[in-house]
């Protein structure tokens, strides 16, 4: 077994992989970029070592510091999180080539599988259905990309071979957008992937996103561990995920962990990875891509697998142990839910939103978990992306499930940066979220976020609190110091008042800077 690992990434996963580490007793390392110096990654390590300024580019991202990191402080293993360089074959064999165990799949299986286009060709031989699709259209060839475009059908999506967060993708509905569509999804992707390759996948509407889990070892065992339902999005990114999903019977549950695993095996996949699809009302299913790294959503699989631990799974067959049980059933046991905490203002088109964590009250109780890199005195960066942490609940039933994350979600309070918490207490009382019958189009198709209106019962209590807060801070409510979930509420009821014509002193942004907004 390792002795000391180090975490290539920062937030909430870095937080979640450290955990694992010292309940296995092995040791951690920490890497941080300077404006992380004071995060909870870095406290939490038995050893830290500062890799660069903020900017990924220039400190998460950079294969020789990070490197450079690990053999400074005799780590015998990496693991990558997710995103960063968790994709990215060149680290996995950097860290061969010195000796390090990368806690992930070889570097010929994440390219066979992590690039969508190779996933697409393998996926195609192994037999498993594929969106249609053209994998070799290029910017260079606008006739071909023409003629495939016309086989296959508007609408269309250009999507980058090396996308990942829902970026480098384009809806295409007229002939005559699609060279423009083709040069931004690959500028985008030549930017944040540093691969430009793109192809095209007939846009697949109605469907949902179903998705499962694997861990593979290195004697050819692959245990699938059910699947996760991801269907609510925004932008093409994850905002909720369930598992199991309402949609999958045991049947199709079946069908989707034979391909998932025939997929994998086609390829010498090791470690844990994700093979998601797009699934039709029909309940068939096609291949979209497999995510060759830990996920995000990981943590609803672990509660209704009975708590297992994916993490020290990927530990375990890094280090030559085998799956246990690569046999057992796939069925879950109970439902659980989780919410992605992001740090984005969900009354201004989810505009991003940071700073300073002035309060901060987290959630607890039963079925309750919450992972995160928040703590009171944070300054939340503006280099990377908007998750502040993931709440997660488990109940034995997807109705009680729902209640639970409820009441965790009103448990928790943020004060500082704007958090998406009204978002989903919106969308868990919305009847098309309760009754199942939504697809990845739904959330930005069929939901609208509800505004405050002028006989919300807490307009008064707020303008109470607002004449009170005025007083005590002599009217420069910019002062104002957490601690309270009341205050809160100011900031909603700041834009009635400003609606009404009531100006508050030091303006809307004044009032919301201060005394924090949920
Ligand atoms: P998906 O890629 O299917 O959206 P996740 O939601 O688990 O899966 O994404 C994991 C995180 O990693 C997200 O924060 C996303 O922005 C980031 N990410 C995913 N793929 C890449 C990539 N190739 N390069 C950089 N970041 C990535
Ligand atoms: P990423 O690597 O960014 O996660 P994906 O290929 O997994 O890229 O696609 C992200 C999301 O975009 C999917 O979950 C789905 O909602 C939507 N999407 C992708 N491909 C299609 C398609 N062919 N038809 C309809 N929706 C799609
Ligand atoms: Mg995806």
């Amino acid at each position: 077994m390792f002795k000391r690992i180090l975490i290539a990434n920062r937030g909430e996963i870095a937080l979640r992989v450290q955990r694992t580490c010292r309940e296995l007793g092995i040791e951690t390392v920490a890497v941080y970029s300077e404006p992380d110096r004071n995060a909870l990654h870095v406290r939490n390590a038995d050893h830290a070592v500062c890799i660069g300024p903020g900017p990924a580019l220039e400190s998460y991202l950079v294969i020789e510091k990070i490197i450079a990191a690990a053999k400074a402080t005799g780590a015998d293993a990496i693991h990558p999180g997710y995103g960063f360089l968790s994709e990215t074959a060149t680290f996995v064999e950097a860290c061969v080539e010195a000796g390090i165990t990368f806690i992930g799949p070889p570097a010929d299986a994440m390219r066979a599988l992590g690039g969508k286009v190779s996933g697409r060709k393998l996926m195609e031989a192994a037999g498993v259905p594929i969106v249609p699709g053209a994998n070799d259209i290029s910017l260079d060839d606008f006739e071909t990309a023409h003629r495939e475009a016309a086989r296959i059908g508007y609408p269309l999506l250009v999507k980058a071979s090396a996308g990942g967060g829902g970026r480098g993708i384009r809806l295409v509905e007229r002939d005559e957008d699609l060279e423009n569509a083709m040069r931004g999804s690959a500028g985008e992707a030549a930017t944040s992937f540093k691969d430009a390759t793109i192809f095209l996948e007939k846009y697949v509407s109605s469907a949902r996103h179903i998705e499962v889990q694997l861990i593979a070892d290195n004697f050819g065992n692959v245990r699938a561990f059910g699947e996760r339902e991801c269907s609510i999005q925004r932008r093409n990114q994850k905002l909720l995920e369930e598992a199991p999903s309402i949609a999958v019977t045991p049947e199709i549950r079946k069908r989707l962990c034979d391909a998932a695993i025939a997929a994998a095996k086609s390829c010498g996949y090791r470690n844990a990875g994700t093979v998601e699809f797009l699934m039709d009302q029909e309940g068939n299913f096609y291949f979209l891509e497999v995510n060759a790294r830990l996920q995000v959503e990981h943590p609803v699989t672990e509660l209704v697998f009975g708590g297992v631990d994916l993490v020290a799974m990927q530990i375990a067959v890094a280090a030559g142990e085998p799956v246990p049980d690569p046999d057992a059933p796939v069925e879950p046991i109970g439902w659980a839910i989780e919410c992605r905490i992001n740090g984005e203002d969900p009354f201004n088109n989810f505009a991003p939103s940071v700073g300073l964590i002035d309060f901060l009250q987290m959630p607890a109780g039963p079925g309750t978990r919450f992972d995160t890199m928040l703590f009171e005195g944070l300054d939340v960066p503006v280099f990377y992306d908007s998750l502040l942490g993931k709440l997660i609940v488990f109940a034995e039933t997807r109705e009680r499930a729902v209640q639970r994350m409820k009441r965790a979600l009103r448990d928790l309070i943020v004060s500082g940066p704007q958090t998406n918490i009204p978002f989903h207490l919106a969308l868990l009382e919305h009847p098309d979220f309760l009754s199942g019958n939504f697809s990845t189009g739904w959330l930005e198709k069929s939901f609208t976020m509800p505004e405050l209106t002028d006989d919300d019962p807490r307009l008064e209590q707020a303008l109470i609190a607002g004449a009170v807060a005025a007083h005590l801070i002599g009217g420069d409510v910019g002062e104002a110091q957490g601690p309270s979930s009341s205050l809160k509420r100011w900031t909603q009821a700041s834009r009635l008042l400003s609606r009404r014509g009531i100006r508050i002193e030091g303006g809307t942004r004044g009032w919301r800077r201060g005394i924090g907004s949920r």
